[in-house]
């Protein structure tokens, strides 16, 4: 009797896969390089052959696997199963229907597959699991090389009609100001998004400003500004890396601060690449640059680091499954129950995700 649902964090360099049982336990991952080559028919055999490898890690069979949920990199129309374009993915420049390829590839039917972008996903498996538990409403803001995000509202993902709801890496915290890689100027992503950053010292030192990042990059080996090159320069300290990250606090702290005013969410959570390198300090930084522009500080607003880590995208994108009724019936009755979800803020009724030995 299949099920087990399978959970698939499809990314630029790599694919994440994780096996979850009926109560959202981790019973098995898996992950391989995403294939550079072959177009989004490989892709899609690369993400059945890791949603496979994750089950067996968890002694099952292909065969026991119900149903998939995906969360891509790039634009998803989730309705459709279709990942509308993603950059970061080969051949993706175009349509791809996702779903629809990866049901093939395992034998499933199209149904079976649930898909959504990576953002959405990771933000499920923080409210359902990690440090978004027991919040109606919340924000989670996601740091690295872009700022991605996405919004809980009574308990719900909100996607909007255009499927870019919770983007504030977009919103304007600069009228006309930096260049964001989005093409428009003065988002947030212009200053914390990690192109812009690389810009900016590029800028530096052309304006003869000295700054140890680069050679902090040349001695680590990297052809680009990696996080763990500006935390190294944080660290030695660097008073460009010490700027860019000030920087990259307060437009954030004010982009968080004007959706916490417009939508008077609980929490927000603070993940993504540079957040999870810098840890908390990072997290009350962007706090204190918040609290100023916030509108009312009673009950305060939550500002929590997301618990989750890498594995968020894959278990949400499992979530996704039990989230979608229509795949929750293709499981045994007792498979698509989730944990029951606290209601009291700050008091998890749930352990939260663990991981059984595989
Ligand atoms: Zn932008």
């Amino acid at each position: 009797m299949p099920r087990h649902v399978a959970g698939i964090d499809l990314g630029g360099t790599k694919i994440q896969g994780v096996v979850l049982d009926h109560s959202a336990e981790l019973l098995g991952r898996a992950v391989a390089g995403t294939p550079a080559e072959g177009g989004p028919l490989a892709v899609a055999e690369r993400v059945a052959a890791v949603a496979v490898a994750a089950a067996r890690s968890a002694g099952a069979t292909a065969e026991e696997i119900a149903a998939v949920g995906i969360g891509s990199a790039g634009q998803v129309d989730v309705a459709a199963g279709v990942v509308v374009q993603a950059a970061n993915l080969p051949g993706f420049d175009r349509p791809v229907p996702l779903a629809e390829l990866v049901a093939g590839a395992l034998g499933l039917d199209p149904g079976a597959v649930a898909l959504d972008n990576d953002v959405n996903v990771a933000t499920l498996a923080e409210h359902r699991l990690g440090a978004g538990r027991g919040f109606d409403d919340l924000l989670a803001v996601f740091v690295g090389t872009g700022v991605g995000g996405a919004v809980v509202l009574d308990g719900q993902l909100r996607r909007g009609p255009r499927g870019v709801a919770g983007e504030i890496g977009h919103i304007v915290v600069v009228d006309g100001g930096d260049p964001c890689p989005c093409g428009r100027r003065g988002c947030t992503e212009a200053y914390a998004g990690r192109a812009p950053m690389e810009w900016a010292v590029q800028a530096a030192l052309a304006g003869g400003r000295p700054t140890e990042l680069v050679a902090i990059q040349r001695r680590l080996g990297r052809s680009r500004l990696t996080t763990e090159v500006l935390v190294e320069g944080l660290a030695a300290g660097d008073a460009l890396a010490g700027e860019l990250v000030d920087r990259a606090a307060r437009a954030l702290g004010a982009a968080i601060a004007s959706a916490a005013n417009l939508l008077d969410v609980q929490a927000v959570l603070i993940g993504g690449g540079l957040a999870d390198a810098l840890g908390d300090a990072f997290a009350r930084r962007v706090e204190a640059a918040a609290a100023p522009h916030l509108l009312a500080d009673e009950p305060p607003l939550q500002v929590r680091q997301t618990e989750l880590g890498d594995l968020a995208g894959a278990v949400g994108a499992a979530l996704l499954v039990h989230e979608a009724s229509s795949l929750s019936e293709a499981l045994d009755p007792a498979s698509s129950a989730l944990p029951p979800k606290p209601r009291v803020p700050g008091a998890p009724a749930h352990p939260g995700l663990s991981l059984r030995d595989p």
